[in-house]
């Protein structure tokens, strides 16, 4: 277990993710990352240890942006390092991924990767994951599209938020068998693992069901069957979060 939280809305990004990152501790976890897109340029912070340690030592707040994700990392695949914290990139830095879960075709389609020349900085499944979309987007030229298609290409379980400065308005996210729930706030959109991540701020969700996409804009989310690619109605309900 562990945690992600995604923020598009009409303020400051880091401090909502930075709250709502600490909501999910409980779940357990051995490092922590935020980064945010502000300006086309996605800006990154990470570390191993505990929240609070490593916002004193580097300042989570400090990103700019209404736009970003955190990640609180239980490490299944590479050891608990710095580079293997979450976000990942894509080789050009223009996307990055959070994600919960395991990839379980990832050591195949890495080496595919690697043969088209990419070069990877970490020894976690996930990061195939914005490598596969960057190579999808090239050929798509559409981040939507792009997801779907490497997620198609993937096996195993996620909960993943994607953000990008290729669509910078646009958050997208999606699950299979594992958590993954979209809060309609006042100030913007969130995904979650979890609505204690973002229940100080609205108590209107939608659970993502397995196999499903979903694009977040500032004050609304589209949904899509991921085999198909067809749109889904969902609507968001009031839950009880106590
Ligand atoms: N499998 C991924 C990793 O080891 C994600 C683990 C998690 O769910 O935190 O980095």
């Amino acid at each position: 277990m562990c945690g992600i939280i995604g923020f598009n809305g009409f303020t400051r990004a880091s401090p909502v993710l930075l709250e709502g990152i600490i909501n999910l501790e409980y779940r357990g976890y051995d490092s922590v990352g935020m980064a945010t897109v502000d300006n086309g340029v996605i800006s990154v912070k990470k570390g191993v240890g505990k929240i609070a340690d490593v916002h004193a030592r580097i300042n989570f707040d400090s990103l700019k942006g209404a736009m970003g994700v955190s990640h609180s990392r239980w490490a299944t695949h590479g050891g608990v390092t710095e580079a293997n914290c979450h976000p990942h990139f894509s080789s050009d830095q223009k996307i990055a991924v959070v994600h919960n879960g395991i990839i379980e075709n990832y050591a195949e389609v890495k080496k595919s990767l690697e043969k088209k020349g990419r070069k990877f900085r970490s020894q976690t499944d996930t990061e195939v994951i914005p490598m596969l979309i960057e190579e999808e987007f090239k050929r798509t030229k559409d981040l939507q599209k792009a997801v779907r298609s490497a997620l198609l290409q993937l096996r195993g379980s996620y909960a993943i938020i994607v953000v990008s400065t290729l669509e910078p308005g646009k958050m997208i996210v999606a699950r299979q068998d594992s958590p993954l729930l979209i809060g309609y706030a006042q100030d913007g959109m969130f995904a979650a693992s979890d609505v204690t991540a973002f229940s100080k701020y609205t108590n209107k969700v939608v659970f993502l069901k397995d196999g499903q996409l979903a694009v977040l804009y500032k004050d609304k989310a589209d949904f899509f069957d991921l085999k198909s690619g067809k749109p889904v109605i969902e609507t968001p309900k009031k839950i009880d979060v106590n």
